[in-house]
């Protein structure tokens, strides 16, 4: 799955890299499934021991054009994972507030604390995309904000924050037959906004700032992953499995406890 990241200093091309691949797994959709049951156990264990051992945190970044499914990775990949220790936040259109500040103004206090796992669905880096695409702000504004998204990574990395960051990489086809099954299905329908079809105008806008976005903050410490997600299955697994990877990486063992229990046997 390793194969899905960015290395840094590349230059990711989106048409070059087919968003309905597989290749990452040998087997098709049924044993994928067992292998996401698999895998979202694990990630319970290691999301309780995240939790107890409370030195590392961890920040999950999901991005991804309309209908790619930001809500239904969280929803899949972390079914079996304790509500109380896993937190989503959700960055919606700015505030007066928000907008009064700067654009990591509302961003930081999101960030996970120690023991803590974050999923963020969308992120700061609306402010380099739709910001970008819709032409909300001029260049001067958005162009900095590369370097700043950089080094504010830096921070979180540097005090102990593992970040992991995933593109989910739909084509255009597979967003319009997902936007139709939204019209034509009722229990769907309301997932539709008529907003989105504006949107889907500027693909070749957004394609290239998630192009920039995605070749520019790349990090060491702040990796991103181009996920092909025109297959959920896939999609989920990909996400899952680089997580388990990472938290497996992390070494984390049970803390020891109060001293004096060795070998204590209540009567
Ligand atoms: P959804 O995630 O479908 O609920 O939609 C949230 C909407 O908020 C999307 O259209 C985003 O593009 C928009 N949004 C999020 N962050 C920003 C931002 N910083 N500036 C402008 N729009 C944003
Ligand atoms: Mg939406």
């Amino acid at each position: 799955m390793q194969r899905h990241r960015v290395k840094s200093g590349i230059r990711v091309e989106l048409a070059r890299r087919d968003a309905g691949s597989t290749t990452g797994f040998r087997g098709g959709k049924k044993r994928a499934a067992a292998e996401l049951a698999r895998l979202s156990e694990r990630l319970e264990e290691l999301q309780e021991l995240l939790w107890a051992e409370h030195r590392h945190k961890v920040l999950v970044v999901l991005q991804g054009m309309d209908a790619s499914g930001k809500d239904g990775t969280i929803r899949h990949v972390f079914e079996g994972v304790n509500p109380a220790g896993v937190k989503v936040a959700a960055f919606k259109k700015p505030t007066p507030e928000e907008l009064a500040h700067d654009f990591l103004w509302r961003v930081h206090p999101k960030v996970p604390g120690l023991g803590e796992l974050v999923i963020f669905n969308r992120s700061h880096y609306e402010d380099v995309l739709v910001v970008r695409a819709m032409e909300l702000v001029p260049r001067a504004v958005w162009e900095p904000r590369y370097e700043q998204i950089v080094n504010f990574e830096k921070l979180l990395a540097d005090t102990g924050t593992t970040i992991l960051k995933f593109f989910l990489h739909i084509d255009a086809d597979e967003q319009r037959e997902r936007f139709q099954a939204r019209i034509d299905d009722p229990t769907k329908r309301w997932k539709f906004n008529p907003g989105d079809l504006e949107t889907r105008k500027l693909w070749g806008s957004y394609t290239e700032a998630y192009e920039d976005a995605l070749s520019r903050t790349s990090t060491d410490f702040a990796p991103w992953y181009v996920v092909p997600a025109n297959k959920k299955w896939y999609r989920n697994l990909v996400v899952a499995t680089v997580l388990v990877e990472a938290l497996e990486g992390l070494g984390m063992t049970y803390p020891p406890g109060p001293p004096g229990l060795d070998g204590l046997v209540l009567e």
